[in-house]
């Protein structure tokens, strides 16, 4: 079905829930080293440290809720039904937790563990993962449904369709850095879409962008919703 609206968010709407983003001065990656946990090398050196690292994630999403801005999006899912597809960077259970019920996670998710064997093989977890968890579909070893650098994300083929054929496309929270995420904007505005950025931060313009605004996401984002009533 043709997209009115393909939204598409990064860390910063979930700063406000206390999740940290992946640039900002107190980055969640801070403490570790992102070649070691997010790579497909530190992951086959040491593929214990890697799971660890993911379940210390994975456990403390518990200590967070979704804020104002993840809950606008799900009631302008409600309304909006299929017309709007909502895409996220990123790996936290926030925008199911406000409701909505679409959500394409394109890096992955902490909520979900993956197969070493079958990349098919795809299942809900919200434990502790161990070197003894195993794939429930073939029995091999599972990973986490993490996207590591250098590896293809998620749902791109999905993603481009809606990018084609919306009439908008509304990028939130999102330092618009990380590839193929930060093309969206140029890919949509070539297809004719309006681009809108919402960010805390207004980035130096770009020729993709039409409309700025800046603020707090659990500000900015309900406001912005309001427009599809
Ligand atoms: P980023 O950290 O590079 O950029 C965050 C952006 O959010 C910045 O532009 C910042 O100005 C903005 N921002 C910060 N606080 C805000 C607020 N309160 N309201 C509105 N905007 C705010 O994040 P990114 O572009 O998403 O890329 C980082 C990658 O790291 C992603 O691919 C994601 O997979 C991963 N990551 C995920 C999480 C998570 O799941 N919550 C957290 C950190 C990093």
């Amino acid at each position: 079905m043709k997209k009115r609206l393909v939204v598409l968010t990064g860390a910063g709407i979930s700063a406000e829930s206390g999740l940290r983003t992946f640039r900002g001065s107190d980055g969640m990656w801070e403490h570790e080293n992102i070649e070691d946990v997010c790579t497909p090398r530190g992951y086959s050196r040491d593929k214990k440290r890697v799971k660890d690292f993911y379940n210390f994630l994975r456990l403390g999403l518990k200590d967070h809720e979704p804020n104002a801005a993840h809950i606008a999006l799900a009631q302008l899912e409600k309304r909006l039904g299929n017309e709007m597809l909502l895409v996220t960077q990123n790996v936290d259970d926030l925008h199911e937790r406000a409701g909505s019920r679409q959500v394409l996670h394109m890096h992955g998710a902490l909520m979900r563990l993956a197969c070493e064997r079958n990349p098919n093989h795809r299942f809900v977890f919200t434990g502790e993962e161990t070197m003894e968890t195993r794939c429930p579909f073939c029995g091999a070893m599972s990973r986490p449904d993490i996207v590591f650098f250098e590896e293809q994300p998620q749902y791109m083929e999905e993603i481009q369709d809606a990018l084609r054929e919306c009439e908008e496309f509304v990028y939130i929270g999102t330092s618009s850095v990380v590839y193929p995420a930060a093309g969206f904007k140029s890919y949509a505005h070539s297809f004719g879409a309006k681009v809108t950025c919402l960010n805390l931060e207004v980035p130096a313009s770009d020729p993709y962008t039409d409309v700025c605004i800046e603020g707090k996401a659990s500000i900015i984002v309900p406001e912005w919703c309001d427009k599809f009533k």
